[in-house]
């Protein structure tokens, strides 16, 4: 029977569970504050990595696998492109066997295709990078990264184009009474009934509901850096770089120059807490000094790179770095969908098809996205990019 679902969120995990509801043959209402890939959302940013490789978390591998052939479908259907494949390179300064076993393992199971590096053969095919004290190199070609802020549009046009009904406003959620949820509370102070709620509201979560997700959930801040390029040099550039994962002791990753934009590096590792509605986004002197340390130490043609844009973003991090999606405990017609943890996007198009399901009681989320994890507090190894 079609129901009527109210999607909160229009980023990544939102836009892409509506659209799957949608496709579902449902009635859905997808409602944001700010709208689709805005540049507060954790789904902002112009770019996101997409890797496969993920330890042995197999779970991650999987929905990362499916959502590159949906990347592929809806580019398709859209006529636009949002994935480029150019590859992920990632090295390390330290041996973590098990990790890398496990990962490789899960590739192969999945058949996406890699090669493992040597040393001097990675410094052979790359030579943009210092490759001093790194001891392991994976590329993994069927991966690279995708267009994030232009994604959500896409996914928003074409939830508006298949006869979704989209309202700007921020939601407050309904009473719950006798294990239901009443209707939502819109800023312009009208009401919105639906059958189910979704609430996809990111690093906004624990702000909904701070007794269910308050400790389950903390926005980080991460600043984000784009440096300029040497003029007429393309070295840096995706024709001739693959995004890239230094997965040592602190954990860097960028994405090569793409849309004429600049070389984006990060540090990977969760900042302090961050409020993603009121905080101000001027990037840290201290991050900056630090990224431009790494990059003249591994990227030495870019030692002398001027800063061209800088972020600040937030993770909206899980205790353990796990997705949360998960029925609200009191309302049997809430759910709540978070949880990226600096990793979710890549996999946001087969999350948002698995989630519809979970939504619809066709099928039950892995035991690891579960809000009952943290009854004994957090557990497991962080996972993250
Ligand atoms: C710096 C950075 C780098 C990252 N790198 C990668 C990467 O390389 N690869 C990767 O796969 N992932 C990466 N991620 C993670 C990924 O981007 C996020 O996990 C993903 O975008 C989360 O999407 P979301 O829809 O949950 O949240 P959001 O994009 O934040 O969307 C939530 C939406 O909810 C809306 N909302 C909130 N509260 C309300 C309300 N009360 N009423 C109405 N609307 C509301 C907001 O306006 C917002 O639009 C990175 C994240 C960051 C910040």
């Amino acid at each position: 029977m079609p129901t009527h679902i109210a999607v909160i969120g229009a980023g990544a995990f939102g836009g892409w569970t509506a659209l799957h509801l949608l496709r579902a043959g449902h009635r859905v209402t997808l409602i944001d504050a700010w709208g689709p890939g805005h540049s507060r959302s954790s789904s902002g940013d112009e770019t996101r990595v997409v890797r496969c490789g993920y330890g042995p978390n197999t779970v991650y591998t999987q929905l990362t696998a499916r959502a590159i052939k949906l990347w592929r479908e809806n580019e398709q259907r859209w006529r636009l492109k949002l994935f480029h494949n150019n590859g992920v390179l990632w090295f390390s300064t330290v041996r973590n066997e098990a990790w890398d076993k496990a990962a490789l393992e899960a590739l192969r199971e999945h058949q996406l295709p890699f090669e493992s590096l040597r040393p001097e053969e990675a410094a052979r095919r790359f030579p943009q990078i210092n490759w001093d004290g790194v001891l392991t190199a994976v590329l993994e070609q069927e991966a690279g990264f995708v267009l994030a802020r232009r994604a959500c549009q896409a996914v928003f046009e074409g939830f508006l184009a298949e006869n979704g009904t989209y309202r700007q406003a921020q939601v407050e959620p309904g009473t719950i009474t006798s294990g239901r949820m009443g209707p939502l509370r819109l800023n312009d102070g009208s009401t919105l009934a639906a059958d189910q709620y979704v609430f996809a509201a990111g690093p906004w979560l624990p702000g909904l509901f701070p007794n269910v997700l308050g400790r389950a959930l903390t926005p980080t801040r991460q600043d984000v850096f784009y440096f300029g390029t040497p003029a007429g040099d393309s070295r840096f550039n995706e024709s001739n770089f693959p995004a890239w994962i230094d997965n040592s002791a602190t954990r860097y990753y960028g994405i090569p120059g793409n849309q004429w934009r600049g070389f984006k590096v990060a540090d990977d590792t969760p900042g302090p807490a961050f409020d993603p509605s009121a905080g101000e986004r001027v990037a840290s002197p201290d991050a900056l000094a630090a990224a431009r340390a790494y990059l003249a130490r591994r990227f030495p043609g870019l030692a002398q790179a001027p800063l061209s844009e800088s972020r600040v973003c937030q993770y909206e991090m899980s205790a353990d770095g796990h997705l949360i999606a998960a029925r609200h405990p009191e309302a049997s017609n809430a759910f709540v969908l978070g949880g990226g943890s600096g990793h979710g996007f890549k996999f946001s198009p087969a999350l948002g098809e698995q989630a519809a399901r979970w939504v619809l009681g066709e099928s039950a989320p892995p035991r690891e996205f579960s809000l009952e994890r943290y009854k004994n507090g957090p557990a497991g190894v962080g996972e993250r990019k």
